[in-house]
């Protein structure tokens, strides 16, 4: 706590619809300055908080963001880390489960809550849902319980509710609901009183001085799964030359088609080396290897279930396993495992 015990809370500005403003002449929609953006919540000051900024030069949409980025605030967190008593990432909602995913394998020893947030509307439109959304993501960033953080987790607070962010998927671009955990309960609701659900949120067993891990390897591909595929397209894909890792979106359980060009193209690809992982295209429920006939084959493969794990949370834990320059086994027996509560064991 700072001097005067007020919470103390850095928000970190990357972009997004939230500080965006309508061109007078393009009418497009492009990132205002984060001074302007802070301006249209005066609301933020009666929260009695010591509240400082940092704005990422340029602000983005999110489509831009880049593994660089993601690197950028898991420093700026370390190196603010003493300073304050928990963070508030505002981020277009285009990517945020991806950041938040990657963020959450990066930090290890995390005790303070990293609360990201955005909006469908600006900020600067009289219905928007960006205020609620800041005000409480902040409050929640300085939320302890005897004197800990309550949610020391990487997490995406919208539309009232607060999920784990690797659990997270964008599911609706129209609705304020912008945000769906389909197979992790809520950390956290907020309706007239915040209410945490302490069980399901994670705190550190040791504790330890915050390091960072921002290795990324970029050699990976994700490859939807649909009745048609063609057989050329797929395995010229799974023969490009330094391809290191694959997610395979399969249908319902991990199923994909038992086509002998198929399997083969996957076994050829897995003893050139490349790491596959199998990841449902339902949204809920989780991959069960070998339950059906059409996924026994990727068993024998060597294919790695992806078990519950979202497309966001599966691919950003490959693009960081395979950074990591570990040995073809103990890269496969990382990803298989939980990392930060990507999956259920
Ligand atoms: N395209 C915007 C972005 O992701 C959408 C949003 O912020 O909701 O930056």
């Amino acid at each position: 706590m700072s001097n005067n015990e007020k919470a103390s809370i850095l928000i970190i500005y990357t972009g997004g619809t939230i500080g965006m403003r309508e061109d007078p002449v393009t009418k497009t929609l492009a990132p205002m300055k984060f001074g302007m953006l802070l301006d249209e919540i005066p609301e933020l000051n009666k929260l009695g908080y010591s509240i400082s900024s940092i704005t990422f030069n340029p602000p983005i949409d999110s489509s831009n963001m880049t593994p660089a980025i993601w690197a950028q605030l898991a420093k700026t967190i370390q190196k603010n880390y003493t300073k304050y008593d928990g963070f508030v990432i505002l981020h277009g909602t285009d990517t945020m489960s991806y950041t938040a995913s990657a963020l959450s394998y990066m930090f290890e020893n995390l005790d303070k809550a990293v609360v990201m947030t955005g909006s469908q509307l600006p900020i600067g439109i009289l219905r928007t849902d960006g205020k609620e959304n800041i005000i409480t993501a902040v409050q929640i960033a300085a939320a302890k319980r005897d004197g800990r953080s309550i949610v020391p987790e990487v997490c995406i607070y919208f539309d009232s509710q607060l999920f784990r962010g690797n659990r997270t998927t964008k599911k609706d671009s129209a609705q304020f609901s912008a945000f769906a955990s389909h197979n992790y309960p809520a950390l956290a609701k907020a309706g007239v009183d915040i209410v945490y659900n302490y069980e399901r949120i994670n705190y550190p067993k040791n504790k330890g001085v915050l390091k960072i891990n921002t290795a990324i390897d970029d050699r990976v591909i994700i490859l939807k799964i649909f009745p048609g595929l063609n057989r050329h397209y797929f395995e010229s894909i799974l023969q490009l030359q330094d391809l290191r890792g694959v997610v395979l979106e399969s249908y319902g359980s991990g199923n994909m088609p038992t086509s002998p060009w198929l399997v083969a193209a996957i076994k050829k690809a897995s003893k050139r080396g490349l790491i596959l992982m199998n990841v449902s295209q339902c949204p809920g429920g989780k991959v069960l290897m070998g339950h059906y006939e059409t996924s026994i084959e990727l068993q024998k493969a060597g294919v790695i279930s992806g078990k519950d794990s979202t497309v966001e949370a599966a691919v950003t834990k490959l693009m960081f396993m395979l950074g990591q320059n570990l040995s073809h086994e103990e890269t496969k027996y990382y990803l298989s495992n939980n990392l930060k509560g990507e999956i259920e064991m």
